[in-house]
């Protein structure tokens, strides 16, 4: 877990002001990966009571587009943040609960997938490959067999 002071040298980095709120809602998405944006606001107010949800929002959308907080939006849930960013992994999301969990790289560097077909891609530079696994997690398919065999 990095310093106050690591999050601040992070952020003038990234040639962001260094504001109390920002600093909160990097410590809240380090603290909590994968979290929605009501759980930061949660987390950040445990350091800053008196911030506003606004405030929590814009620095999540500057962080963001600095690269230093990743959001991701798997179909049919609202969008979360992480921290870990740059290395193109991808996620795992569980259909009957919601719970997210990071897969490495499918094959080796980014974009890990290279598409079969590259004649529809010319001129195109690839970067990422953004791929969501769906299933049940190890939780849920317990759950589903133990319901299955009364
Ligand atoms: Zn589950
Ligand atoms: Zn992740």
């Amino acid at each position: 877990m990095p310093t106050a002071e690591e999050f601040q040298q992070l952020l003038r980095g990234a040639d962001l002001r260094v504001t109390r709120p920002r600093v909160a809602v990097l410590t809240a998405v380090h603290e909590h990966p994968h979290a929605d944006t009501d759980s930061i606001i949660r987390a950040v107010r445990g350091n800053l009571p008196d911030v506003s949800h606004q405030a929590v929002y814009d620095s999540l959308n500057t962080l963001t587009a600095a690269g230093l907080v990743r959001r991701i939006q798997p179909s049919g849930s609202v969008a979360r943040y992480e921290s870990r960013v740059g290395d193109n992994h991808h996620h795992v999301v569980c259909r009957s609960c919601g719970v997210i969990a990071d897969v490495d790289c499918a094959v080796g560097d980014a974009p890990c997938l290279t598409p079969d077909d590259n004649s529809l891609l010319e001129g195109f530079v690839l970067d990422e490959a953004e791929v969501i696994y769906w299933g049940l997690c190890p939780d849920c398919s317990t759950a589903q067999v133990s319901r299955s065999q009364p």
